[in-house]
């Protein structure tokens, strides 16, 4: 048995939400990551055993080594079908915010889902829940929303409904938002769950290798040049910083999801325990913050780049251009010194 973390009081209203309606739609955040897909496509599966009819929608596409993922076809991308993806917010009757805190976190899709009349229900993880949703199972001290939705399901009773496909994404999820159990991983319970999920048939070891190991060559060329040519070190801050404009991501033929885990690498450098990677993308600069141990990367963000997220993984964004940023983030590295 795992302990009960979800208050039971939220476990009864989130069941009475889901037994009064069958029009369910559920979205998670911009550049939707492995958390985001496998609890929001964990989540599907579920309510699809139960008879509803649950909606994907995520605002951006979503990375190709998720198109594995069973029920990932179904998954509607907002800026690719915004009409579509409008009347189905019509006709919404219940709305699931997962693995995002705030609302901006949809982007374009933000205004869709307010203005949307349907209850809305935030699962998540992130620290600072804002105030958007009817009911909010925010536990920032769970390492991911999928094993949230792990958490929820067993808690209603139905662990018996989760089927191989919902325990693959909700593996899925776990196994991402820990670096493949390297950080923020060490809850015993965490490895409860996931022999629960095995013995569901998961097979990790295959799933690692469809996330992790399937490169395309221009990624890992982008991931090459960005380490020889554009990481810099800052042996006295203990910082990393790569930057990526928009012709040098044109040039590795860029997809989304190609420089997803080259923030983490940095770390992997012996002194260095905070690392900074920004991208140049058309309208903005998209900057990823990754720290070890107790060095604030989600205070780093929330003051330089009006962002936020967890201690070692936060991100935020820049509307100078890419050199005033790197010249911010320079200029203020003194200032962290104590963090050190
Ligand atoms: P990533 O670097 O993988 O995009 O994001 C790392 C963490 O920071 C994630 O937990 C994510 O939710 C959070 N995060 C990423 N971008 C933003 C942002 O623009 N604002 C805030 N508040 N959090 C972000
Ligand atoms: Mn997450």
């Amino acid at each position: 048995m795992i302990s009960k973390i979800i208050a039971e009081e939220l476990i009864h209203k989130v069941q009475k939400e889901i037994d009064k309606v069958d029009k369910i739609v559920i979205v998670v955040h911009v550049g939707p990551d492995g958390d985001a897909m496998g609890s929001a496509l964990g989540l599907w599966h579920y309510l699809m055993t139960i008879e509803k009819e649950p909606v994907v929608i995520v605002p951006t596409a979503f990375p190709d080594f998720y198109k594995w993922m069973p029920g990932s076809e179904c998954v509607m991308v907002y800026e690719d079908a915004k009409e579509a993806s409008d009347e189905i917010f019509g006709n919404a009757e219940l709305i699931f915010a997962l693995d995002f805190n705030v609302p901006k976190r949809l982007e374009k899709m933000e205004q869709a889902v307010l203005n949307s009349k349907a209850p809305k229900i935030l699962i998540d993880h992130h620290l600072h829940p804002g105030d958007f949703a009817q009911i909010a199972v925010s536990y920032p001290e769970i390492a991911s929303t999928s094993e949230l939705i792990f958490r929820l399901i067993c808690r209603m009773g139905d662990f018996a409904k989760i089927n191989l496909a919902c325990a693959e994404c909700i593996y899925t999820g776990m196994m991402t938002d820990t670096g493949g159990f390297t950080y923020n991983s060490n809850k015993f319970e965490i490895y409860i769950i996931i022999s629960e999920l095995i013995k569901l048939g998961v097979d990790k070891d295959d799933i690692y290798s469809k996330v992790f190991n399937t490169y395309s060559a221009d990624r890992m060329r982008l991931m090459g040049y960005s380490l020889y040519k554009k990481m810099k070190i800052y042996p006295e801050y203990k910082a990393a910083l790569i930057t990526l404009t928009a012709d040098e991501l044109k040039e590795f033929n860029y997809k989304n999801g190609d420089s997803e885990g080259l923030v983490n690498m940095p770390l992997s450098i012996d002194g260095i325990i905070f690392s900074v990677f920004m991208r140049e993308e058309t309208d903005k600069i998209k900057i990823s913050l990754r720290s070890q141990g107790t060095f604030p990367a989600n205070k780093v963000s929330a003051d330089l780049f009006n962002g936020g997220g967890h201690l070692n993984a936060a991100g935020g964004e820049s509307y100078n251009s890419l050199k005033e940023t790197q010249k911010k983030f320079e200029d203020a590295l003194e200032d962290y010194k104590d963090f050190l």
